[in-house]
Formats: structure tokens, sequence, C-alpha cells
């Protein structure tokens, strides 16, 4: 699709390219895309999540990190997305390498590429609280130097959002903005707890719907929802993209865009993406422009930055 977009939520792991796979394990790439590719249907988020440990494997080198993150961003050029933020989990990467060399070399694939990006850094559920502090602390040192901003990924339902309520106090009390995932296997209580630590936009955060006040904080406090609806019809949350409440969230006035999750694990490209709500809940092209006008003002730049990202959005 032709339409100029921009991606807030796309993990680098989750798009590691089949036909790259294939090269790396010397292997075909049909079989290649049955390890990465999930299943159209999970039985829930966990066992989506399995899909992740084997790109995650591969990764752990300065020169596949680099190739992967090069080859994700010249992806989404040919998808005319006009900005990304790219996010991983750098503890995941460092068998060999430093958290430092995890964050230089995912940064030169992407300086690589002509794609206007930036990274987030995920914290996950379930690790230890001294090694997600490690990772605000990296955050810190590349802040505005490649990095943006932090998120928490992992097992929702298994390590509530709650739990993590003083390691983002800690990321809130050094300025660094972020994002959580949260209401995709929980309900709105892990959206409200998101916000109450500060986060600015939500990961998924589609189970608002099932609470008028989370609805209300979500309005009150400008809070942009980072929608994947291929990836939510994957977990389960949804049957299909019909019954996906992006154009009913929209509707109601909430800030929302459309992003991938993982372009790899959920098999599709931004543009499907677009094309697929497109078709199934008959948005027009002017609602996606908004949606990606909203993505532009809740993304992690700068004043002058969104301005000059505006401009793009507008021109030829
Ligand atoms: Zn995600």
């Amino acid at each position: 699709m032709t339409i100029k977009k921009v991606e807030l939520h796309v993990h680098l792991d989750g798009s590691l390219k089949p036909s790259l796979y294939s090269k790396i394990k010397n292997i075909s790439e049909s079989d290649a895309k049955n390890i990465l590719i999930a299943k159209p249907k999970c039985h829930d988020l966990n066992d989506y999540l399995t899909k992740f440990s084997e790109p995650v494997s591969v990764m752990q080198s300065r020169e596949s990190l680099y190739l992967v993150a090069s080859s994700l961003c010249n992806d989404l050029l040919e998808d005319n997305c006009i900005y990304a933020e790219i996010r991983f989990a750098p503890n995941k990467h460092t068998s060999v390498l430093s958290l430092d060399e995890v964050v230089d070399s995912v940064l030169k694939g992407m300086r690589s590429t002509k794609l206007k990006s930036n990274i987030l850094l995920c914290l996950m559920r379930g690790d230890s609280k001294e090694d997600n502090k490690k990772v605000i602390d990296l955050a810190y040192k590349y802040l505005n130097k490649g990095v943006v901003g932090i998120d928490l990924a992992g097992a929702e339902k298994i390590y509530p959002t709650r739990d993590y309520e003083e390691l983002f106090a800690y990321a809130a009390s050094q300025g660094i903005p972020f994002t959580i995932h949260a209401g995709e296997a929980s309900g709105p209580r892990s959206i409200m707890d998101a916000i109450e630590f500060g986060a600015k936009r939500i990961g998924h955060g589609v189970r608002a719907l099932e609470s008028q006040e989370c609805l209300n904080l979500i309005k009150e406090k400008n809070i942009t929802l980072e929608v994947c609806p291929t990836s939510n019809i994957q977990t389960n949350i949804y049957d299909d993209i019909k019954s996906h409440p992006l154009k009913k969230l929209y509707d109601m006035g909430i800030n929302v865009c459309i992003n991938t999750d993982n372009r790899t694990v959920s098999n599709v490209t931004l543009s499907q993406e677009y094309v697929n709500v497109q078709r199934e809940l008959l948005l027009t092209n002017e609602e996606l422009y908004n949606m990606n006008v909203m993505a532009i003002e809740a993304s992690f730049l700068s004043f002058n930055e969104k301005q000059e990202l505006l401009n793009e959005l507008n021109s030829e």
C-alpha cells in the first residue's frame, strides 16, 4: 500500500526474515518459515511467545544483529514506512556480547539504511529486578543517541504489570519515556497500572474496551494505543479482523495507530495490515492518515522532529 506509514510497535527478534535465518542455519526457506512463523491461531499469548526463542538464539553476534536490523529497516522502507521505533530486549542477546555491543550492533544495522528509526529497549516480565534495571541504565546512556525509550514485554498474565512499579518509577526519575505492553493477555487493570506509572503509550491496550473507567483514563491522559490487529487474532483475543475493535476505539476518540508487532512471527507486513483493516473494518484513507498523525504525535521524537515527520507525511 503506497500510503506513507509510521510503525511504533515492531519487535526486532520477531521480525527476523526467514530468508536470512535460512542462510544463517543453512536450511531451506520453507523450513525456516515453519520454525519462525506462529500459527494463525495460537492458544494464547504464551503459546505465541514460544516462537521467539529460535530467532533470539541466532541473534547473538555483532554481525547477525547488524543484518537483522538492516534487513528489517529495508523491509519497512519497501512498505513506505517513513519512521519506525524498533524494540528488542537487550538482555536476551548477551550470551557473548556486552549490552553496549548489542545496542551498537543494532544501531549500526539501522543506520546502514535510509529509514529514519530509533530503538526502544524492552524490560522483560519475569527477568530479575537487577537485570531490568541494567536495561533502564542502558537506555539512559543511549537516550536520544539512537534509543528513545523503553518498554515492558513478555507474559503479561503470569507477571502482572503492577509488579514493575518500582522499575518504572526509576525510569521516570531519569526522564526516560516509556510504553508498556498491557491489555493484551490481561484486562483493563493492567492498562490502568501502566498509565499510573507514567506510560505515554500502551502496547496493544485493546482490552480497555472492557472498562469505561479505563477508557476515560486513556482519553484524559491522552494515551495512544499501539494496535496490532493480526497479532491480536493470533493470540486469540478476537476471532478475526472483522471483530477487531480498532475502528470502534478510533470512533470513540481514542488515539490509535496500526502496527505489525512481529513481521515474521505474525507473518504480516505493515502494508498488508493496512489492507486487511481497510477491507474488513472499512477504514477510509483519511482515517488511516489520521492514525499516522496520531502515531507521529505519540512517537518519542522531539517537537521539531515530529514537525519534520508531519511535513514528510503530508508531502507528495
Ligand atoms: Zn509487542
